[in-house]
């Protein structure tokens, strides 16, 4: 079986934000990047169902600059076998990244395609989902597990009021959950290996894929400093706090 999985590069998770002094965005120039943590979850689990005999090959596949090859290597030196990027240059918004993709599992005809649940920079939480009514595949969004039976999948999905166990049909789409796995630390050798696996690089307009924005920024700003806490002697003060200042109970 054929498992394509998405992977998104983002500012990284540690990094302290900065937004633009023009107000038109984040900072990216000279900052960390890397690869979306839901996305080394979604590899990951490619990687295992491949050591585990159910999958036989591990497509990647990036929508972004150049500079998003390095984390299609990082996707390879985890276990994945080649990758895919859409070289558009720019950020592209979900919309066009889900036709990019698409374009790409329309070509490849994976069974599975595995995305993050969210990249973690605009948190739009929406492109598996839109792969899936593109293709008309069921999807299972926020996946904390996954087994293949044949041409159906069972899983588990992490929902507000617990977890949710679904069986699927394959070809679909999933989305990881934190829970589905741990990554794995990429080695060396691995690294090293991954320089040779092939690499893949495709224009949009070769997909016939518009990526003109359709959304505008109007402005971006810093979230309002928190003004500082203060100690209370005790319980009796705190409620006196609650009651009469913060006016919550
Ligand atoms: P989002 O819908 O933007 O929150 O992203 C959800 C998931 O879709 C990410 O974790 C990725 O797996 C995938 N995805 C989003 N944007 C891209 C991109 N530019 N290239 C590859 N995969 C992406």
């Amino acid at each position: 079986m054929k498992v394509l999985v998405t992977v998104k590069r983002v500012i990284d998770p540690y990094v302290k934000v900065r937004v633009k002094s023009d107000g038109s965005g984040v900072e990216t120039a000279n900052i960390k990047m890397t690869m979306n943590p839901f996305c080394e979850i979604a590899v990951e689990q490619a990687v295992r169902m491949k050591e585990a005999g159910v999958v036989t090959e591990i497509v990647v596949v990036s929508v972004g600059a150049q500079q998003s090859q390095e984390t299609l290597r990082t996707a390879m030196a985890m276990g994945a076998d080649r990758g895919i990027l859409v070289d558009a240059g720019v950020d592209v918004e979900p919309l066009a990244v889900a036709k990019l993709l698409k374009a790409i599992i329309a070509k490849e005809n994976p069974q599975l395609v595995i995305t993050g649940k969210q990249a973690i920079d605009d948190d739009s939480n929406q492109t598996g989902q839109m792969i899936s009514a593109l293709m008309g595949w069921p999807q299972a969004t926020f996946i904390s597990t996954i087994t293949v039976n044949g041409d159906t999948a069972d899983v588990t999905r992490e929902i507000d009021g617990g977890l949710e166990k679904l069986t699927i049909k394959l070809p679909a789409v999933v989305t990881s959950d934190l829970r589905l796995n741990e990554p794995r630390y990429v080695t060396l050798p691995n690294i090293m290996k991954a320089k040779k696996k092939p690499m893949e690089v495709i224009k949009p307009d070769a997909l016939g894929v518009d990526v003109t924005p359709r959304l505008k920024v109007l402005k971006v700003q810093e979230p309002p400093s928190r003004s500082a806490g203060v100690k209370v002697a005790d319980v009796k003060e705190l409620v006196a706090k609650l009651k009469n200042e913060a006016r919550v109970i």
